[in-house]
């Protein structure tokens, strides 16, 4: 993109929706989910029926969320949190099992498995494509390894095959084959080897908050598992127990039927996102400082977020500056998704070791996420990119 254009560009177009740096909505409602929440508050209004449990439209979202997936069983839930606090239970898990963490994350992972009990043991990421790295899980499993908990990181797939080799390779010598779980709150929809992320784990867990790729009225989640037998216990978890300890998880039927409406529009607002990210990587070409997001061949991106990485001489400052110029001057606000995790969470960093993962603290003072929303138009697609050119060049030249 040539200066002239650029000006243009930044003269012409400034965007009407100033765009956040993770929008607050991630997808969009219209007249299907109004019409929706009337129908089922009015369908509640009776002495007879109200938000009721095990209610039909909370079942119906769990089966086509299940069969959207491609796995078996489905629990929906009122968050990825209490979703992962549950896949944790269900390890069973005692005093010095150890759960693998990649530390660029979002603190969730984390604070489950030690919620549970677990020894954190953080691990690294690949560089291009954020996602813990099976090599160095590898290095760190021991005898007391129980589980491999990645997270789907910012909209892609994690390589899922390749923890669940490891998996077979290294057997706990009670549990049998280490369990792998995924957190695939920002990453609904993407694709791993022509399949959903969410149907090869032992479970995987997803959010329904306002931010992610849909959402259930603000708040929700899912859990999903490919072993049946685990079924029972989880609608026990999130329902006040049975033969086991639980308590109230539950999603209403309100956000079921919100669910379901997001659910039939959820390919298209994905495919909007990729759109938007293939245009901008196109008008990134040749801004030598800023590296654009990878995808590899077998998996199918679905851009929660853009993630970009400048140069390992601009970490921090002038990475920094980049963010201060296209906040400032630009209207542009892009966030760091994400450092690594304990970094903001002082409990994590009292309870973990948080000394063995150099690379992450390193790569965490590097990543730069630019809006994206399945809305923004190409006009508004433009003036970012012009706006992260300028903002560059002036670092550069600072
Ligand atoms: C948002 C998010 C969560 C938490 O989701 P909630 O539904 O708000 O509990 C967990 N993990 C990751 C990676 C997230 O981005």
């Amino acid at each position: 993109m040539n200066a002239d254009r650029r000006k243009e560009i930044i003269a012409t177009q400034k965007p009407e929706i100033p765009w956040a740096s993770e929008p607050a909505m991630g997808s969009y409602y219209d007249e299907a989910e109004f019409e929706a929440v009337h129908r089922e508050m009015v369908a509640s209004n009776h002495p007879h029926i109200g938000f009721g449990s095990g209610n039909a439209t909370v079942v119906e979202f769990e089966e086509k969320f299940a069969e959207y997936i491609g796995a078996p069983v489905c629990v929906v839930c009122n968050g990825a949190g209490t979703a992962q606090d549950m896949a944790m239970m269900a390890l069973d898990l005692e005093p010095g099992d150890e759960v693998i963490v990649p530390a660029i994350n979002f603190p969730a992972c984390g604070l489950s498995a030690a919620g549970q009990g677990a020894t954190v043991i953080w691990c690294e990421v690949d560089e291009r494509t954020f996602q813990a790295d099976p090599a160095d899980i590898e290095a760190r499993i021991t005898k007391n390894t129980r589980c491999i908990y990645p997270v789907h990181m910012n909209g892609m797939a994690a390589p899922v095959d390749d923890y669940l080799e490891l998996a077979e390779k290294y057997p706990h010598p009670k549990h049998g084959p280490l369990k792998v779980v995924g957190d695939t709150a920002r990453s609904l929809g993407a694709g791993y080897r022509g399949q959903k992320v969410g149907s090869r784990a032992w479970m995987t867990t997803f959010s329904f908050h306002t931010m992610k790729n849909m959402t259930t009225l603000g708040e929700g989640g899912a859990l999903i598992t490919t072993d049946p037998s685990q079924e029972k216990r989880l609608r026990g978890f999130r329902q006040f127990g049975g033969e086991e300890w639980g308590s109230n998880y539950k999603m209403t039927n309100v956000q079921a039927a919100v669910g379901l409406c997001q659910l039939e529009k959820l390919e298209g607002m994905l495919e909007s996102r990729r759109v938007i990210a293939y245009e901008r990587n196109a008008l990134l070409a040749g801004l030598e400082e800023i590296t654009t997001p990878y995808e590899p061949e077998d998996t199918w991106h679905t851009y929660y977020l853009y993630t970009t990485l400048v140069p390992e001489d601009w970490a921090g400052e002038k990475r920094n500056r980049v963010m201060q110029l296209m906040d400032e001057e630009f209207g542009i606000p892009c966030v760091v998704a994400n450092p690594p995790c304990y970094k903001s969470r002082p409990w994590l960093q009292k309870v973990t070791d948080t000394t063995k993962t150099p690379k992450a603290d390193a790569l965490g003072e590097r990543i730069m996420c630019v809006p994206i929303h399945p809305l923004m138009s190409s006009s508004d697609n433009e003036y970012i990119c012009a706006a992260l050119w300028e903002s560059v060049e002036r670092v550069r030249e600072e």
